[in-house]
């Protein structure tokens, strides 16, 4: 008897079964996928002038522009990011096409950009300089500051290998962060050694922390036998609290390491860019040695997880490990717009330019739009057609636009009369905070002139069409 209860209570009518369906349908065809976001006016020109900020500066420092495609084949990051990696591991988007291959959608830039420079062979010229911008995917967790899609802007350099090389990449990040107003993120900075080093500190690290296995979180527990460096970048808080006392990087360091890293911190000291030593800081990826950096912010807007807002360092084996020559040294980094985004102040961003309105005024009624009449009418020499009127006010539009200034043609609705459409079409321009009006009747049409109206004073005057440029800088 109770299974058969159960069976009736767990059966769905059809009904119910159709409504959730629709529902998950409704549902997937309205919203956009979990993780993602549409993005439009202020949240849009934020993000343009961030990447334009960023463009703006890599270019002083002799950067280029590079665009590589959103997809990749799978091995791309799959043998450079480190399979034990949570990008890796957890976060891919990969899928097989309908051709069989395996690829995925970039979850960082670096690999990508790598890949252009052996295809297209770049390492024949180095050095050479990127910046970027786009979107990258990753399946994690959604929170403030952290979506599966999002976008970052970075920059890689090739064929740079001296630490001064290192000191540059970070005062072109300090710099775009300055110029964002974003001047209290601090900056923490780690060198990872050489790979003599680094070989030393794994041992020294693994056999500290195998004494934890029963305490440590199951990824870092995994890790130990696959990297066991990674662990340093737990975030889980039972690992954290282990990590206060394990071993130190800089106790294993060569003297050549140790030597790079403190020509680094004296310069960086010499050009007043202040930074912290933070000597468990490491890189969630496997290509990185030497230099990893982290620009940080606490803020409210942020969730605790999402303070790093800009982190980068030095591959130099990268290049070597995706089947490009050896010896071509790498570094850079990468910014994450979503929460720069967040952190920029308002009144940075510029609003745009206010636009002038043009309403063209037919003396007939608005929905009186027949061709054929309209060329009558132009043919018995009275009155300018309708067209024709229209075709004026838009040339007026076309040569104001040609002059740098934003232009709404506010097209007629409906079936009104054109003339009683006015007094609305003055509200819409004001509503877009138009700051003049330009009427366009047929009189002013063949008088070569229009009405101007200042939308801020409420003031009218009629101005010669070829003097409008002029009058309208004036105000
Ligand atoms: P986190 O520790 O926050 O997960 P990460 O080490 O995975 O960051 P990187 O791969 O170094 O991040 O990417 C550089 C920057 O890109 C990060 O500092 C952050 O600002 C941004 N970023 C990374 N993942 C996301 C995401 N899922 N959503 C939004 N921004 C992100
Ligand atoms: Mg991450």
């Amino acid at each position: 008897m109770a299974t058969l209860i159960t069976r009736i209570r767990g059966v769905h009518s059809t009904k119910s079964l159709c409504r959730c369906f629709s529902s998950k349908v409704n549902n997937e065809q309205s919203n956009p996928v979990r993780g993602m976001k549409d993005r439009f006016g202020e949240e849009n020109r934020r993000f343009q002038w961030i990447n334009d900020k960023g463009a703006k500066i890599a270019g002083l420092y002799g950067f280029d522009q590079i665009t590589t495609p959103i997809l990749e084949y799978s091995q791309v990051f799959e043998r450079t990011l480190g399979v034990s990696s949570d990008v890796v591991g957890k976060e891919l988007y990969s899928f097989e096409d309908k051709g069989g291959s395996r690829l995925t959608m970039r979850p960082e830039g670096t690999a990508g950009i790598t890949r252009a420079l052996i295809s297209q062979k770049l390492y024949n010229d180095l050095p050479q300089k990127f910046y970027y911008s786009g979107p990258m995917f990753r399946h994690e967790r959604p929170q403030k500051g952290r979506l599966r899609q999002f976008e970052q802007f970075g920059i890689e350099v090739y064929g740079q290998s001296h630490a001064s090389s290192d000191v540059e990449t970070i005062e072109l990040a300090s710099e775009f962060l300055k110029s964002l107003g974003l001047n209290s993120a601090s900056l923490e900075i780690n060198t990872l050694g050489d790979n003599a080093s680094r070989h030393n500190y794994r041992t020294a690290l693994t056999e500290y922390l195998s004494k934890f296995t029963d305490k440590l979180s199951e990824d870092s527990v995994n890790r130990l036998t696959t990297n066991p460096l990674r662990i340093l970048d737990s975030k889980s808080p039972q690992d954290i609290a282990i990590l206060e006392n394990s071993p130190v990087l800089s106790d294993y360091l060569s003297d050549a390491s140790k030597e790079r890293f403190a020509f680094i911190t004296k310069t960086l000291e010499h050009m007043d860019i202040p930074f912290t030593i933070n000597p468990r800081l490491v890189r969630g990826l496997d290509y990185y040695q030497d230099t990893v950096f982290e620009f940080k912010v606490t803020s409210r807007l942020l969730g605790a997880q999402q303070g790093t807002v800009l982190a980068g360092g030095r591959y130099d084996g990268l290049v070597e490990k995706m089947g490009g020559p050896v010896g071509v040294s790498s570094i850079g980094w990468a910014a994450g717009l979503e929460r720069l985004s967040l952190l920029v102040e308002e009144d940075k961003i510029p609003s745009s330019a206010r636009p002038i309105a043009i309403i063209p005024v037919p003396d007939r009624g608005g929905s009186n739009f027949s061709v054929e009449l309209d060329e009558k009418n132009s043919n018995s020499n009275s009155r300018p057609s309708v067209m024709a009127l229209h075709s004026h006010a838009m040339s007026v539009g076309a040569a104001l636009r040609a002059e740098g200034l934003r232009v709404e043609f506010m097209h007629l609705t409906g079936s009104s009369s054109s003339k009683s459409q006015l007094p609305k079409q003055l509200a819409r321009a004001s509503k877009m905070n138009a700051s003049h009006a330009i009427l366009i009747g047929t009189d002013e049409m063949q008088m070569g002139v229009v009405t101007l109206k200042d939308l801020d004073k409420t003031e009218q005057q009629r101005c010669p069409v070829d003097d409008l440029v002029r009058a309208l800088s004036a105000q």
